[in-house]
């Protein structure tokens, strides 16, 4: 060890941390949640995080960090839970990810930090999800968190959606002491975290208090605003005199398979259905009556593989389905759903009909569906994607009965925005234009991240746009320089 290499706090040997066992989460019983909305995973106690924080290798180059859009301090934070500082270990996570409750649950860290931990080629990953969101729930049930108080610029910036990606540029630019105004359309703020999301993976609760930690640093927010229509981004720059502008605005808007009977009654988009049990509060039932949303003994399908179809088909087995299918063209391999989703979903019942794809919808001759007609699939070359292409079997067409089916095969971009912004470049599938470097779009002072620049992606993703667009918007307000810094917008499919 080098004279200034600093000693490590933890206890164990490297030998001794290979041999600890990864600590489970402790979660309610599959029989039991799949009948209720709440969370499904429980929460590491102190003991249990400090069990599964000593498993930490300490790498001297973290590749977890590398891996983390957002630069998660894994080693530093972890290490500060190995010696019981966990408002410490809080702190430290703050300084990249201003919303640590969230990421903690809904990341999915099998793509970033634990997939590239090294503790993996040979036992389990560290628990970094599991380790975060241990801090982030301590750190609030002690209420204890620190406001950080900085000088104001004078400049001035709106945020259009509050999304994950609208909510970071907002936590980061509050930080650098330029006033931050959000708008957003909705009545409630949060974009898919909370009209997506369902409350049995993501409390709403949850949701507010990170929104209420915003509000103490300073952060405005107004909802009921569709930029666009009520207010255009001209106009924030022009007469609202606001210095830059971030468009982070998503991409709800569902895509539908174009099959026929897709317009009868009980198939609906995974937004709607989504939108109905988590803004119109069905997933409250019996105390708010959402009478579209009564699944009480029928049979629901989802049809797609990712985060979205099993949000919606576990919503559906909380609401009561007697059935609840899910309908994948592709393999287990590559459904693109987080793991423990899909262990979860499996865990509590969901029939999971892979290499299957509906082709069209019955009715009973009064618009009310009754069944799908399936075929099964096969997979053959990759396509563009890189994933094995489906192909139909001749012959394997089958019924399967339904009252319900969601439709949760993507989402495209809403273009409110785009067309009534000029000059603001947008791709060929109406996905705004943006630097992958600086967020900055084709408009002086105007910057773009998250689902409405990439398409559907993830929360971090999402989030770590969110963190460079706040450092190009600084360099921005601070330099006036806009030209000089401006690269070609990155090229997208
Ligand atoms: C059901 C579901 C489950 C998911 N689960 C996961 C998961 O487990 N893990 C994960 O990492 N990712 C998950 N995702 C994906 C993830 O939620 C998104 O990638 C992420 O939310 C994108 O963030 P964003 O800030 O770009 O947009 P969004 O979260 O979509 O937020 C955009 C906001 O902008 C608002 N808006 C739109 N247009 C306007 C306008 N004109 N004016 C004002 N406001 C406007 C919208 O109302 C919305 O509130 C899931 C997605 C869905 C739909």
């Amino acid at each position: 060890m080098s004279p200034t290499a600093k000693k490590s706090l933890n206890p164990l040997s490297l030998k001794e941390r290979i041999k600890v066992p990864r600590q489970l989460m402790p979660e309610q019983p599959a029989e039991v949640r799949a009948h209720n909305f709440s969370e499904v995973n429980l929460g590491y106690s102190p003991e249990l995080a400090q069990q599964e924080a000593i498993r930490c290798l300490e790498c001297a180059k973290p590749t977890c960090t590398v891996n983390c859009p957002v630069g998660v301090k894994v080693k530093e934070f972890v290490e500060l839970i190995v010696i019981g500082d966990f408002l410490g270990a809080a702190a430290k996570i703050r300084e990249d990810n201003v919303l640590p409750a969230i990421t903690g649950r809904v990341c999915p860290q099998e793509d970033h930090c634990e997939g590239k931990c090294l503790l993996s080629k040979k036992v389990k990953p560290l628990g970094i999800g599991y380790l975060e969101r241990f801090v982030a729930d301590y750190e609030k049930r002690m209420g204890t968190h620190i406001v950080p108080s900085v000088p104001p610029t004078g400049k001035k910036v709106a945020v259009v959606g509050s999304g994950p990606s609208g909510l970071t540029v907002a936590g980061d630019l509050i930080q650098r002491g330029h006033k931050v105004r959000v708008f957003e359309a909705l009545h409630e703020l949060g974009g898919v975290l909370v009209y997506g999301i369902p409350e049995f993976r993501l409390p709403k609760q949850i949701i507010r208090e990170q929104l209420d930690y915003m509000r103490e640093m300073g952060v405005e927010f107004e909802t009921d605003v569709v930029v666009g229509r009520t207010v255009t981004i001209d106009e924030l720059i022009g007469e609202e005199g606001y210095d830059a502008v971030y468009i982070g605005t998503g991409a709800g808007l569902p895509q539908f398979m174009n099959i026929p009977g897709e317009h009868f009654n009980g198939v609906y988009s995974a937004n709607e259905f989504l939108t109905r049990i988590n803004l119109m509060k069905a997933y409250k039932f019996p105390t708010y009556d959402e009478p579209m949303l009564d699944l009480q003994g029928r049979d629901v399908a989802v049809i797609g593989g990712g985060n979205t179809a099993l949000d919606a088909i576990r919503s559906a087995l909380r609401l009561g389905a007697r059935k609840a299918y899910v309908l994948y063209r592709r393999s287990d391999a590559e459904m693109p759903a987080r793991a423990e989703e899909v262990h979860h979903a499996r865990q509590e019942g969901i029939d999971f009909q892979m290499l299957t794809a509906p082709v069209e919808f019955l009715s009973d001759g009064k618009g009310w569906l009754t069944a799908a007609r399936c075929v099964r699939m096969e997979l053959g070359e990759p396509d563009a994607s890189g994933r094995r292409r489906p192909v139909p079997i001749q012959g394997s067409e089958f019924n399967l009965p339904l009252s319900v089916a969601v439709i949760a095969i993507g989402t495209s971009a809403n273009p409110i925005v785009q067309s009534t912004t000029p000059g603001l470049g947008t791709n060929k599938r109406g996905y705004i234009q943006a630097s992958e470097e600086t967020q900055r779009t084709t408009r002086k002072g105007v910057f773009a991240g998250g689902d409405i620049v990439t398409g559907s992606a993830t929360v971090i993703l999402a989030m770590g746009a969110g963190r460079r667009a706040a450092k190009s918007i600084h360099d921005y307000l601070t330099t006036g320089n806009w030209e000089t810094a401006q690269e070609s917008p990155a090229p997208r499919a």
